[in-house]
């Protein structure tokens, strides 16, 4: 309890317990969800559950905090589960370095209590969704693009799910060196471990129902409330508001 001192007034040792007894699994830890799995992992989390694919490369270094530029050429997961150790060696590291697929996530996120939605092409974000739906899992669904960040918690049966967000892929979307800041990633990265931590200790409301979005370069933020789309292929079965 000492190493949380700083936190036991705001979270209580009943929080802080909750934290150290929940697993989280992180889906992506570059710039995004490496932010996310480290801030749980300072907070105390009991166990990460993560999975990336991949050797790290030079420009991955301009956000992914829990690289290393020595490193270059090795794998990224391997790297990030160094770093988190560094930080905080009582956290349980569970890793995957590879891809999501739905029929190895709906595995890999069966112990999980939360799930964080922080992988860079919607192919994988559709297939989490999906896994979590069928596992009913709660997701939070944290993205950016430039300087814009998105953030929402999706809740089975309770809340809309990304495929009713977003039923079309937007094909001007580019799957890889989408323009990416580390300042903006890494603040997205701590509102998913802030969503994860308020889900798991019950302190404040998790931000369901509604659509987050920031704009860092100028700091206005606004927030839509989401309908679930009667005919979405992944949740209409479940949906119920
Ligand atoms: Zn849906």
């Amino acid at each position: 309890m000492n190493r949380y001192a700083r936190q036991l007034d705001l979270l209580g040792e009943e929080g802080q317990k909750k934290l150290k007894d929940s697993t989280v699994f992180v889906a992506g830890i570059g710039g995004l969800g490496g932010t996310a799995a480290l801030y749980l992992a300072a907070a105390g989390i009991g166990k990460l559950i993560l999975a990336h694919e991949g050797e790290i490369v030079l420009p991955d270094l301009n956000r992914q905090i829990l690289m290393e530029d020595k490193k270059v050429g090795e794998e990224r997961l391997a790297c990030a589960v160094e770093s988190i150790h560094r930080l905080n060696h009582e956290v349980e590291i569970v890793s995957y370095p590879a891809r999501i697929t739905f029929e190895e996530a709906k595995k890999w996120i069966e112990p999980a209590d939360v799930v964080i939605d922080a992988r860079y092409d919607f192919p994988e974000r559709y297939a989490l969704n999906q896994a979590c739906i069928h596992m009913g899992k709660p997701m939070v669904e944290a993205a950016m693009y430039g300087f814009e960040i998105s953030l929402t918690t999706i809740v089975p049966g309770k809340t809309p799910c990304l495929s009713c967000m977003y039923p079309e892929r937007d094909e001007s979307w580019k799957p890889v060196g989408f323009p990416v800041l580390g300042a903006v990633s890494g603040m997205a990265g701590c509102m998913a471990a802030m969503e994860a931590i308020k889900w798991i200790t019950g302190i404040g409301a998790p931000l369901t129902n509604r659509l987050l979005r920031i704009n860092s370069l100028t700091m206005e933020q606004y927030s839509v409330s989401l309908e679930g789309m009667p005919s979405c292929p992944a949740c209409n079965q479940q949906y119920h508001q």
